[in-house]
């Protein structure tokens, strides 16, 4: 069974969006909703300021509160490290929106929640369309994946790694070797 992951190059993303917008397109949400965005944050390294650019979106939190506050089970642990929204058993209440720590969530025109699926696991389409090709995603637990490759010998990090929510979203923060 696989346990998918998106790995995302912090150095060679140019917060161009064009993950959001194949989003919206792939998804058909119009440009008033998406499953993505880019934030902005910048950095001070001495006397240089440093901005970079995180693409996000739903982390596939292997410790989710959002299934853990679902009230119907609609939000699950789908196959494959998946977090998925059984759309006939969502009731639009937000517990998830409001139990998500990275705002990840939002309500469809049709009422229930929604977020990214991970394109249920084929390449995404972020992924394939990110022109500077920063965005990585594949099964974290077959070591012939770039994602797994890309973990042994990058230093990355999670999203609010305080939140214990166990993200399977990850940012590359460096093109030094941290571990063999
Ligand atoms: Fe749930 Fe938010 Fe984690 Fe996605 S990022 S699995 S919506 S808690």
């Amino acid at each position: 069974m696989a346990r998918y992951a998106m790995v995302i190059d912090l150095e060679l993303c140019l917060g161009c969006a064009a993950c959001v917008t194949a989003c919206q397109v792939k998804n058909e949400l119009g440009p008033r909703r998406s499953r993505a965005r880019v934030a902005e944050v910048a950095s001070r390294k001495g006397a240089r300021l440093h901005l970079n650019f995180y693409s996000e979106r739903c982390n596939h939190c292997a410790d989710a509160p959002c299934v853990r506050n679902c009230p119907t089970g609609a939000s699950h642990y789908a196959e494959a490290g998946l977090v998925s929204i059984n759309r006939s058993r969502c009731t639009g209440c937000q517990a998830c929106i409001a139990a998500c720590p990275y705002s990840a969530r939002y309500i469809s025109a049709e009422g229930y929640a929604d977020k990214c699926d991970f394109c249920g696991g084929r390449e995404p389409a972020c992924v394939a369309n990110c022109p500077s090709s920063a965005m990585y995603f594949g099964d974290l637990d077959s070591p012939a994946s770039e994602v797994a490759r890309l973990l042994k010998t990058r230093k990355s990090r999670v999203p609010r790694p305080e939140s214990g929510t166990r993200p399977h979203v990850f940012y590359l923060t460096s093109r030094k070797q941290e571990r063999a």
